[in-house]
């Protein structure tokens, strides 16, 4: 394969209600991803702190991991392995070692409460749990059998050194039959109701998005008249500034580091100066994450004594990107080629964006569709609507899921036809470009971490002075919104209270940070709806 024009060459295959193109020379599964990836040897795939390990050994120790799950615990084709841990890179191994053996990997969400730790894991039916210690110490209830690493084994579980044992140098995969319409990964996603569902993705999603992700990148680099070979010779390491629990990271960045055999960062948490020197320190060359994420470094004190010369390019999404930050970095790192994409956990990651395009003549435009995806604008019944009309955001492509793991109701209701329909408002310019007008799904995006009321308001009503609540996003420079709520109350409770109360149920980065009380009842529609615009210009004046 010598240009990209070759190397993007595409396919056709059954699937979503008919055919779907696809990247012709993707891999077809993980284990065929992992197996190519072993080809980088000795140059080093991820960094921790001052922990490095290469391709080799990175391959030596999934395949090990993966013989321990399938001796030891028995683990087979289409069981569930959960993961729940920072971004170690024992997470990376975990997954490469779960996929591998045609298991399913569960990546549960590091800042879940015990509680919801403990819903995900009997939701998916995980047999294995592989945390580290932090995480390992909040479980209360039941646990699967319990792999720990970085912390304090408790009793029962075993140390995922010990698991492990001796990586050998020979080692190979245990044998399993794939197929790329296998499940592969369950990422935790809520809903506009209830409780969060698993998002099932199959290798063929796997496959494809470091494809995806490639072909983006690409496309940037020939619609900004640069040589897409321009940075050959130097090799890329990205920071992961984003959870590997969610699929920028996990797909965006790991995998398609992966496929590319660059170099991957790895950061226990984010953290905008810390991010400084790693960028000084390692030269990193790329960063993915939310705007959230650029708007802090950009803002940081620190960046006029940090040498980050070597960063080229700034990628970000998962969430709206405030125009004022596209601004900032055009003025403040003029070269660094920013690009903003739209994916959600339903497609893999990536789905479209606006890499190498005139952005400044449409800053608010989330781009072009990548080549193997579809889209439709469509009305209230699915039906497709024409240029320059606002409607439902449908896509169709090897990206899109199978469905949520045993919601068969939710699955039918969000796939149609093929379509996934992605809850976001939108209309396409005759060029084809995409602008994302507003959100359908009752959602706040704190810093690029969904937020669902529904889930918000079902933890408040279990708190006794709560007569009615409704949650709403309040905008925020830096987190783009954050979340407040509007309640009605049957007796005295402090805001204090409620948020105490609330962190013993959800997630900290769901509490509302403001309360707002009203005497009189909430403004609904006939249907019973609460009417959160309406809610908004009251008590934010907007
Ligand atoms: P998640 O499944 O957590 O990745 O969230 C997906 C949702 O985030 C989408 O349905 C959008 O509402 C929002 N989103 C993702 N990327 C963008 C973007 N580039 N611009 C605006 N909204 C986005």
């Amino acid at each position: 394969l010598t240009g990209p024009g070759q190397l993007f060459e595409m396919d056709e295959v059954p699937g979503h209600g008919g055919t779907v193109k696809t990247w012709k020379h993707a891999p077809r599964d993980f284990r065929a991803l992992l197996e190519t990836s072993r080809f980088h040897g000795d140059k080093i795939f991820l960094t921790y702190e001052d922990e490095h390990i290469t391709y080799e050994e990175h391959f030596r120790r999934a395949a090990t991991l993966a013989r321990r799950l399938a001796d030891e615990y028995g683990v087979v084709k289409g069981d569930r392995v959960a993961i729940a841990m920072r971004n170690y890179p024992e997470w990376v191994i975990a997954f490469s070692a779960t996929l591998a053996i045609g298991a399913i990997a569960v990546p549960l969400n590091a800042w879940w409460t015990p509680q919801e730790l403990e819903y995900g894991l009997s939701d998916s039916g995980a047999t294995v749990l592989i945390a580290d210690g932090e995480r390992a110490a909040r479980l209360t209830g039941l646990s699967p059998a319990l792999i720990v690493t970085r912390g304090e084994v408790p009793e029962g579980a075993r140390a995922f050194e010990d698991v492990m044992g001796e990586v050998e140098a020979d080692v190979t995969l245990p044998p399993v039959d794939l197929s790329p319409e296998d499940p592969a990964t369950i990422f935790y996603t809520s809903g506009t109701t209830g409780r969060p569902k698993g998002a099932l993705g199959s290798h063929r999603n796997v496959g494809q998005s470091p494809m995806t992700v490639a072909y983006g990148m690409y496309r940037g680099a020939a619609r900004a008249g640069r040589d897409p070979g321009e940075t050959a010779g130097q090799r890329r390491v990205t920071l992961l500034t984003v959870p590997l629990f969610h699929v920028t990271g996990c797909f965006a960045v790991m995998t398609t580091t992966m496929f590319s055999g660059s170099g991957l960062v790895l950061m226990y948490k984010w953290d905008a100066g810390r991010a400084l020197e790693l960028i000084e320190r390692e030269k990193i060359t790329g960063l993915t994450g939310v705007p959230t994420n650029v708007w802090q470094l950009l803002s940081h004190p620190d960046l006029d004594k940090h040498d980050i010369s070597s960063l080229n390019a700034l990628g970000y999404g998962g969430a709206p990107a405030p125009p004022k930050l596209l601004e900032r970095i055009t003025e403040q790192l003029p070269s660094r080629a920013p690009s903003n994409g739209y994916g959600m956990t339903e497609t893999t990651a990536l789905a479209i964006n606006n890499a190498g395009i005139d952005y400044l003549a449409k800053p608010d435009s989330i781009g072009l569709p990548m080549a193997v995806v579809e889209v439709k604008i469509a009305d209230p019944l699915g039906d497709e609507l024409p240029v320059g009309a606002v409607g439902e955001l449908c896509l169709r492509g090897p990206n899109v899921i199978l469905g949520y793991w045993n919601r068969p109701e939710a699955t039918a209701e969000t796939f149609v036809g093929g379509w996934l329909h992605t809850g976001d408002l939108a209309r396409v310019d005759s060029e084809g470009f995409v602008f994302i007008v507003d959100r359908a799904k009752d959602m706040v995006i704190r810093g690029g971490e969904n937020v669902y009321c529904a889930e918000v308001e079902a933890a408040l009503f279990e708190h006794p002075a709560v007569d009615d609540a409704a949650v709403i996003g309040i905008p925020h420079d830096e987190l783009g919104e954050e979340v407040g709520a509007v309640v009605r109350l049957s007796s005295p409770a402090t805001a204090e209270e409620l948020q105490a109360f609330l962190r013993e149920r959800i997630a900290p980065f769901k509490v509302p940070v403001r309360f707002w009380v009203r005497d009189t009842e909430l403004p609904r529609n006939p249907g019973g709806k609460i009417l959160k615009t309406h809610l908004r210009r009251e008590v934010l004046g907007s």
